[in-house]
């Protein structure tokens, strides 16, 4: 991996001030750790997922929480005519306008994306490539767990310093309840039909950059970077159905900021 083209991270920080940039990919591809890389560099986090749990834990009784809540618990997709207020009104605010954003989650379906880039100029964004095998082994045999704080997402593989607790803000880390085997496989065929599909949609409307979680093989890599399980480097099947390595939280945060680097210093 090359060395941070940037000499420091204030610069970087300036640089993003202010994009708009919004997150692609399937479940378990590590939107919401990529969405804390970018919130760290000033940018303001806005989640689909985080609105509508906020939203129905605010107000469990109203008649939106009950029908988001149904489709949720499902892990189907909660209908255009709920979604795409909530997220347009976050968009709308002050603070996203001036620090810029972070869009994780969202869109989701080809309206969404239409509602989105009718009304917002975006800057960036980004795909999230994981293989396909490790999408439901990382969820699952990797015991994901996330921050109720933070939402920081933890998992065997890129564990916590200490056991039930965030490394980042001292939370208490949980399994999310619809992180079971059958949602799971529900969300990923979802996102096939409904999600993947408009991903040549977004490419025609703004700069699609694809943020690989895998190395080549000749790439010669800091073994701090690397995902491990029990203290030995993780060699997944990638869809081509060759053996390869993962970078760990750490090492996509750095592939993350040297994409960044190179688009906007
Ligand atoms: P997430 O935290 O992004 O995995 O989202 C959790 C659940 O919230 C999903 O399984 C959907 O039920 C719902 N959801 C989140 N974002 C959207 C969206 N853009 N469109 C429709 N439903 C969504």
């Amino acid at each position: 991996m090359k060395k941070h083209p940037w000499k420091n991270l204030d610069k970087l920080k300036n640089a993003v001030r202010g994009k708009k940039i919004i997150l692609f990919g399937p479940p378990g591809s590590g939107k919401g750790n990529r969405s804390r890389d970018l919130e760290a560099l000033g940018l303001v986090h806005v989640s689909s997922g985080i609105a509508l749990r906020a939203a129905v834990k605010d107000d469990p009784e109203s008649d939106l929480s009950k029908n988001a809540a149904s489709y949720m618990e499902q892990g189907a997709l909660v209908p255009d005519e709920i979604i795409v207020p909530i997220i347009m009104e976050h968009l709308s605010q002050e603070k996203c306008q001036t620090n810029g954003f972070i869009l994780d989650g969202f869109p989701r379906t080809q309206a969404q994306a239409e509602a989105l880039f009718s009304k917002i100029k975006i800057d960036l964004a980004l795909y999230l490539d994981v293989p396909r095998k490790f999408l439901v082994f990382g969820i699952i045999e990797g015991n994901r767990r996330v921050c109720v704080e933070c939402a920081t997402g933890y998992s065997d593989f890129d564990l916590p310093h200490i056991e039930g607790v965030c490394d980042k803000c001292g939370g208490k880390l949980v399994t999310r309840a619809d992180d079971h085997i059958e949602t799971i496989e529900k969300r990923l065929k979802l996102y096939d039909e409904q999600t993947k599909p408009f991903l040549p949609y977004i490419k025609v409307k703004t700069a699609l950059e694809i943020l690989p979680i895998t190395l080549r093989d000749e790439e010669d890599i800091d073994e701090k970077y690397l995902k491990t399980l029990k203290g030995q480097v993780y060699w997944v099947e990638t869809d081509q159905g060759v053996k390869a390595r993962m970078l760990n939280l750490e090492g996509m945060r750095e592939r993350l900021y040297n994409l960044l680097a190179e688009k906007f210093l």
